[in-house]
């Protein structure tokens, strides 16, 4: 099994927004897209929690402020709950309204207010896993389509809304992403 930490970022309008989910339709899996060895999923919990103070300079700068977050963040080690399961996080985009699959939407409603988010430490540019998170990420998907009672068709990418390249490893090798929800729904039977 896998160890979790529970640490939540402070409530700010860049990656906490402290709304509540309407419901809970799905889970949609993500990528850091950093494979740096300081790269952790704490260090990724770090980052959305210091988004306030990086939109500050970005905002000095004449940039525009960047609205990330996730609720969950696994690497090899660990998996670090950042913030509530009961709460909002901006994983697809925050203006909540833009650039998605229209099917999805009407599917399942306004997707930042519906749906989990997990991202996932990289080991390459690829998008590759070390296996160990990779039975992280098996372990608590499985935990949390339990948990929000849903099955593995309600798990998502975050491709399937935005067409980003994200999960990139299982965007790119659809086959490894249907073997890990086969993985899931054949320990669902298993259970029965
Ligand atoms: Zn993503």
């Amino acid at each position: 099994m896998y160890t979790i930490k529970n640490d939540y970022i402070d409530k700010n309008k860049y990656s906490r927004p402290g709304k509540k989910l309407s419901s809970i339709s799905g889970i949609v899996i993500h990528w850091t897209k950093n494979w740096d060895k300081g790269a952790t999923a704490l260090a990724n919990r770090n980052y959305f929690n210091n988004l306030d103070v990086i939109n500050r300079n970005r905002i000095e700068e004449g940039e525009d402020p960047i609205f990330a977050s996730a609720h969950e963040i696994i690497d090899r080690k660990q998996i670090v709950q950042a913030i509530p399961l009961d709460e909002v996080a901006y994983h697809l985009s925050y203006d909540d309204t833009l650039h998605y699959n229209p099917n999805i939407v009407t599917k399942f409603g306004v997707p930042n207010y519906n749906f989990l988010a997990i991202e996932v430490v990289p080991i390459n540019a690829l998008g590759e896993m070390h296996k160990k998170t990779y039975m992280n990420l098996l372990y608590r998907t499985y935990d949390l389509l339990r948990f929000a009672d849903i099955t593995t068709k309600r798990l998502f990418l975050h491709n399937d809304f935005t067409g980003k390249n994200c999960h990139k490893f299982f965007v790119e090798f659809p086959e490894k992403w249907q073997e890990f929800k086969q993985t899931l729904h054949n320990w669902f039977i298993n259970e029965r």
